[in-house]
């Protein structure tokens, strides 16, 4: 096993099986692009679980997706993907960047929901693109498909979310081309690139708590895996 990428949070490795890939879901958190760092004890496999969940999830409807199967040591198994170096946020509800950036307010809802693409390249601090310079990136083709999915994404993790009691306010998805060349949901699917709030309230279960020192990610992630799966 060849260890090909060591992220922020997750570790790839290569199998004997091109098309393959294993990722190591680590205990590990990070916040401010890796300035603020931790590593509580049941994050990655929490992570994991819910990502398997939820990328299930979307197998089921009809969104494919890299997921293939969970193994101990939190490790999953996915299609090997090139990944597109675009990261693609959906807004329900405004907070974070949206409210430090804009007149808007935290916590004002976003009726026609927004999506934006953002550059997958810490180096840089992430930036909001363009659609033009997306173009000019070579990405231009990719927009129309990356909205849809975006959209169909977001609607089903809204019933999925609401049903557990918590509101979808906004998340990060990535995507990637598997050795077929098929558009593929990527990366990974939990708190850690959500905002959850307990319905009609701004209290966090997700990555904010640890950003702003606020409360437990495990216990609070633990809550949510336990209700997705009691849910279905
Ligand atoms: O920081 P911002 O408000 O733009 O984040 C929007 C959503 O995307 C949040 O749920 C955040 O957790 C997620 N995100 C992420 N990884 C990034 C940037 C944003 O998971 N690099």
């Amino acid at each position: 096993m060849t260890q090909i990428i060591k992220g922020k949070v997750k570790t790839v490795f290569t199998t004997s099986e091109p098309d393959k890939v294993l990722i190591q879901y680590e205990d590990r958190v990070t916040a401010g692009n890796g300035k603020k760092i931790d590593f509580p004890q049941g994050k990655g496999r929490v992570c994991m679980e819910i990502s398997a969940f939820l990328f299930q999830l979307m197998e089921e409807h009809g969104i494919k997706t890299h997921y293939l199967d969970t193994f101990p040591e939190r490790i999953m198994s996915c299609k090997s993907v090139d990944i597109i170096p675009i990261e693609v946020v959906v807004r329900n509800v405004a907070a974070g960047s949206i409210v430090r950036q804009t007149t808007l307010e935290e916590g004002q809802i976003i009726n026609w929901p927004l999506v934006e693409f953002y550059l997958k390249d810490d180096e840089k601090d992430d930036p909001l693109l363009t659609e033009d310079r997306i173009k000019l990136m070579g990405y231009g083709d990719e927009i129309p498909a990356l909205q849809h999915h975006a959209r169909e994404i977001n609607a089903i993790l809204k019933g999925v979310f609401r049903k557990i009691g918590l509101t979808l306010v906004d998340f990060k998805l990535e995507f990637g081309y598997d050795v077929d060349k098929n558009l593929l949901l990527a990366d990974e699917l939990s708190p850690d690139g959500m905002r959850l709030w307990k319905e009609g309230t701004k209290e966090s279960f997700d990555k904010d708590l640890f950003r702003k020192g606020k409360g437990d990610i495990v216990e609070a992630y633990n809550i949510i895996l336990d209700k997705l799966s009691n849910e279905s």
